[in-house]
């Protein structure tokens, strides 16, 4: 069987669409299998407090606000 140009095009566009379904769903169903962990995790990383140059202690999540915060500017200065 030989394709013309058109036909390789059309099969290969087609052969994509596919495979992104497929990605998609393989993503999906990792996320499915592995939610309590993936969620886990990230609370974790969240929970974790690290020392700031200031001196302070304070969660990952919370350190880029703390850094605007006036505790922080008032420690470091400028
Ligand atoms: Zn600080």
């Amino acid at each position: 069987m030989v394709w013309t140009a058109e036909e390789k095009t059309a099969y290969q566009k087609e052969y994509r669409q596919a495979n992104k379904v497929h990605i998609a769903y393989r993503k999906k169903e990792y996320y499915d299998k592995h939610r309590e962990q993936i969620l886990e995790k990230k609370s974790d990383w969240g929970k974790i407090k690290i020392g700031c140059e200031c001196g302070c202690y304070v969660r990952r999540d919370y350190l880029s606000k703390h850094m605007k915060s006036v505790k922080h500017s008032k420690n470091v200065p400028n």
